[in-house]
C-alpha cells in the first residue's frame, strides 16, 4: 500500500519536476472561474471569483509560482482571497498554501491526514524534483476545515460543492470541485466544462 502510494506521489512529481521553467497560462473557464495552467502539462490550479471575495483551487508548490498565481489573481480582480481548497495533499498542490493563509484552507480529511502523516517523506520527495533549496521560506500550513463525504460552500452568490473521490483515486483525499453543476477541478486538476475536458 505504502509502495504503490509513494509510486503514484512519484508519478505525479515526475510529471511537474521541472515545473519553475514552464510559463503558466491563465484561461477563462466560465464568467468568475479561471484555470491557472501549468504549462507543458505542469501543475494546474484555479480561482474562483465571488462577489465576496475569490476561492482558490491548489496553491501550487515552488514558492514562485504561488506568488505568480497571487499575481495573477490580483490582476484579474481586486477582491480578497477568502478560501483555498486543496484536491489532494500533494506539494505541488498544496506547499504554497502558506502564501494564501488569509483564506481558509479547506480540504478532505484524509488530505490534512495525509500532510501530517507523510510530512518528512513528502517534504524529501518534494525536494528531490524541485531542488534542494525549494522548501527554504517552506512552512506547512495544513487545512483548517475538512470534511469526509461532501461539503457545499455558499460564498458571494456562488454555490460550489466539492466532493470525495474515494480512497482508490490518486490519493487518499482527492476530490472534486463542482460550481453551478459543473465539475472544473480535481486531483492532477482537469478542467470540465459542458462535457469538454481542455
Ligand atoms: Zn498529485
Amino acid at each position: 500500500m505504502i509502495r504503490q502510494l509513494s509510486f503514484a506521489l512519484m508519478a505525479c512529481m515526475l510529471v511537474f519536476a521541472d515545473v519553475a521553467v514552464a510559463a503558466p497560462e491563465l484561461k477563462a473557464l466560465a464568467p468568475g472561474v479561471y484555470a491557472f495552467i501549468g504549462g507543458e502539462g505542469k501543475t494546474n490550479s484555479g480561482f474562483v471569483v465571488t462577489e465576496k471575495g475569490v476561492v482558490v483551487i491548489d496553491t501550487q508548490g515552488p514558492a514562485e509560482l504561488a506568488m505568480l498565481l497571487r499575481e495573477k489573481i490580483k490582476e484579474t480582480t481586486d477582491k480578497p482571497v477568502t478560501h483555498v481548497i486543496n484536491t489532494h495533499y500533494h506539494g505541488d498542490h498544496t506547499f504554497g498554501n502558506q502564501y494564501f493563509a488569509e483564506g481558509l484552507i479547506i480540504a478532505h480529511e484524509n488530505t490534512r491526514k495525509e500532510l501530517v502523516e507523510r510530512d518528512e517523506g513528502h517534504r524529501a520527495m518534494f525536494r528531490k524534483f524541485f531542488g534542494q533549496e525549494s522548501l527554504k521560506s517552506f512552512s506547512l500550513t495544513l487545512p483548517e476545515m475538512t470534511f469526509t463525504d461532501r461539503m457545499i460552500l455558499r460564498h458571494g452568490g456562488r454555490t460550489m460543492e466539492l466532493v470525495y473521490a474515494g480512497a482508490k483515486a490518486h490519493t487518499e483525499g482527492d476530490i472534486f470541485v463542482c460550481s453551478q453543476r459543473r465539475r472544473y477541478f480535481s486531483a492532477e486538476t482537469s478542467f470540465i466544462t459542458e462535457g469538454s475536458r481542455f
